[in-house]
C-alpha cells in the first residue's frame, strides 16, 4: 500500500508541475489579442462607455466556465466583477484594473489611437499601459489559474475576485466608489493588486516599485483681501499684487523632509544599485536614518523632481482666479493650491507653515477638500513576498521595492476598508515610454506585455497556495 501510494504520488508529480506552467507562447498570443479588442473599443472618459469591454470580459471569463457579475450602475457604464472559488482556506485577493481611458489630442498621434496597431515591437493604443494593459493580463490570468490548476484538479487557498471599473479617471464615482458602496460582499478581501506601481528600466538596472501606499491629495485656497475701487485710482494692497506676494512666499517654502518606512526602504535598496553614483550615495544616506547623511543625501534628491515629491509634502499652485472687469480693483483673488501630503502628515500642519512663510493678515489659507488617508500596506505580507518571488523567479538581476506613489489611487478606497492593496505597473519600461501614459503614442513594448502577464501569474499562483 504504502508503495504504490509513493509510486501514485511520483506519477502525479509530471501533472502538478505541468498544471503550473502555461504555454507561454499560446498565452502571450491571446494576451495581446484580448489587448487589442479592448483598446478597439473607445472608452474615453468622459463619457467612458465602459459596458461593451465589461460584456467582452463577461463573455470571455463566462466562455472558460468562470462565474462572473455585471452590473450597469448607470447608462453606458459598467461594473464587472469574476470570481475563480478557492478552498476559503485564506481570504479572497482582488485582481483589478480600470477600464476607461483619458481622451486623446489625435492630430499629434502617429497612429490611430484606437486601432490597437504593432509596429517595431511594440502595441499602440491609449489604454496600452493605463489600464487595459494590465486588465488583459490579469484576464489573462484568470484564464490560466482556471486551465491549468483548477481544470487540471489543482486547488487555490484562496477566492480570486477578477474587478474591473468604469470611471477612474474622473474620480471613480461610477467605478469604484459605486462597488464598494452597493456590492461591498464581492470585494471582500484580504489583498488587493491594482494599477500604481512601476517596472522602471533605468540603464542596466530594472526595478520594480511596488506600491503600498500613497500621498494624500487636498485642495487648499489662499484668498487675498483688499480694497476695491475704481482702477483709475491705484491703491495700495491691492487683493491681485498681494496674492502675488503671497504665491512667491508660498514657491519659495519647502516643506520639511520626512523619510516614511516605505521611502527608506525604497532608498536603501535602490541606491545600492543605482547606476548613477552620486545619486546612487544620496539614497542611501537618505535611507541611512542619519540625521546629517539624511539631510545631505535630500538635497541631492531634491534636484530630482521625482524623488523630491516623495521625501516632503508637495505644494503646487494650479489655479489662479480673481477680478470681475479690466477697470475695476477686486477685493478678493484667490490661487488654489494642490498639496499631496505624505500619508499620515498633519494638512493643519502645512497650512501654518504657509501662513507663516506668508506672513500677511490680508491673507486666508484654508482646506477646500480633502483625499483618503489610510495606513500603509504592509511590504512584508504574503502578497507583497509573493510579487517579489515571482520577480526574481523571471529575472534574478530585478529589484523589487516598497514604493509611495506620489498619485492617488484607487488603492486607497481599498486600504481605507482596511485590505491591503498594491499597486505595480508590471511591464518593463523606460521613462520614454511610461511618459506616453495619458500623453500622446502611448504604446506597450510586446515584451512587455508577456512579462507582466507572467508576474501577475505568478504572483497569484504564489499568494494562493
Ligand atoms: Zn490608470
Amino acid at each position: 500500500m504504502m508503495r504504490l501510494r509513493a509510486l501514485g504520488a511520483l506519477l502525479l508529480l509530471p501533472l502538478a508541475m505541468a498544471a503550473q506552467t502555461p504555454d507561454w507562447n499560446a498565452a502571450r498570443d491571446e494576451t495581446l489579442q484580448h489587448l487589442q479588442r479592448m483598446i478597439r473599443i473607445n472608452t474615453s472618459n468622459p463619457p467612458g462607455n465602459e459596458l461593451p469591454v465589461a460584456q467582452y470580459l463577461d463573455s470571455v471569463l463566462k466562455a472558460a466556465g468562470i462565474e462572473t457579475h455585471l452590473f450597469e450602475p448607470t447608462p453606458g457604464r459598467a461594473a464587472f466583477v469574476a470570481r475563480l472559488r478557492g478552498t476559503g482556506a485564506q481570504r479572497p485577493v482582488i485582481l483589478m484594473g480600470h477600464m476607461d481611458v483619458v481622451g486623446v489630442e489625435k492630430a499629434h498621434w502617429s497612429v490611430d489611437p484606437f486601432a490597437a496597431e504593432i509596429r517595431d515591437g511594440y502595441l499602440y493604443g491609449r489604454g496600452a499601459i493605463d489600464d487595459k494593459g494590465m486588465l488583459a493580463a490579469n484576464l489573462e490570468t484568470m484564464l490560466l489559474l482556471k486551465r491549468n490548476i483548477i481544470d487540471k484538479g489543482g486547488k487555490l487557498s484562496r477566492d480570486v475576485i477578477f474587478v474591473a471599473n468604469s470611471d477612474e479617471e474622473a474620480g471613480g464615482e461610477w467605478g469604484m466608489g459605486w462597488l464598494v458602496a452597493n456590492h461591498r460582499d464581492l470585494i471582500d478581501a484580504e489583498f488587493a493588486l491594482n494599477e500604481g506601481g512601476r517596472t522602471r528600466v533605468v540603464g542596466k538596472l530594472t526595478y520594480v516599485a511596488v506600491q503600498n501606499t500613497e500621498k494624500v491629495p487636498y485642495g487648499v485656497l489662499v484668498t487675498a483681501h483688499g480694497p476695491g475701487g475704481h482702477a483709475a485710482i491705484p491703491l495700495s494692497g491691492n487683493a491681485i499684487t498681494r496674492l502675488g506676494r503671497a504665491l512667491a512666499a508660498i514657491g519659495a517654502h519647502d516643506e520639511p523632509v520626512v523619510i516614511k518606512p516605505t521611502t527608506r526602504v525604497f532608498f536603501g535598496d535602490l541606491g545600492a544599485v543605482w547606476p548613477e553614483k552620486a545619486v546612487g550615495k544620496a539614497m542611501v544616506d537618505v535611507a541611512s536614518g542619519d540625521a546629517k547623511r539624511v539631510a545631505a543625501g535630500a538635497k541631492v534628491l531634491a534636484t530630482i523632481p521625482v524623488f523630491n515629491a516623495v521625501i516632503r509634502n508637495g505644494i503646487s499652485a494650479t489655479l489662479v482666479s480673481g477680478g470681475i472687469r479690466s477697470n475695476v480693483i477686486p477685493t478678493e483673488a484667490t490661487a488654489t493650491l494642490n498639496v499631496r501630503n505624505l500619508p499620515g502628515e498633519s494638512i493643519h500642519d502645512v497650512v501654518a507653515r504657509l501662513k507663516k512663510a506668508v506672513n500677511d493678515p490680508l491673507v486666508d489659507i484654508a482646506v477646500a477638500d480633502s483625499g483618503v488617508d489610510t495606513p500603509a500596506s504592509s511590504f512584508e505580507s504574503p502578497m507583497f513576498t509573493a510579487i517579489a518571488d515571482a520577480v526574481k523567479e523571471l529575472d534574478p538581476a530585478m529589484v523589487t521595492v516598497p514604493y509611495l506613489s506620489t498619485g492617488a489611487t484607487d488603492s486607497a478606497r481599498l486600504r481605507a476598508l482596511g485590505m491591503q492593496a498594491y499597486g505595480i505597473l508590471p511591464f518593463p519600461m523606460a521613462q520614454d515610454d511610461e511618459d506616453r501614459m495619458h500623453g500622446n503614442d502611448e504604446r506597450i513594448p510586446l515584451k512587455s506585455l508577456e512579462f507582466g502577464t507572467k508576474l501577475i501569474y505568478g504572483a497569484m499562483v504564489r499568494v494562493t497556495r
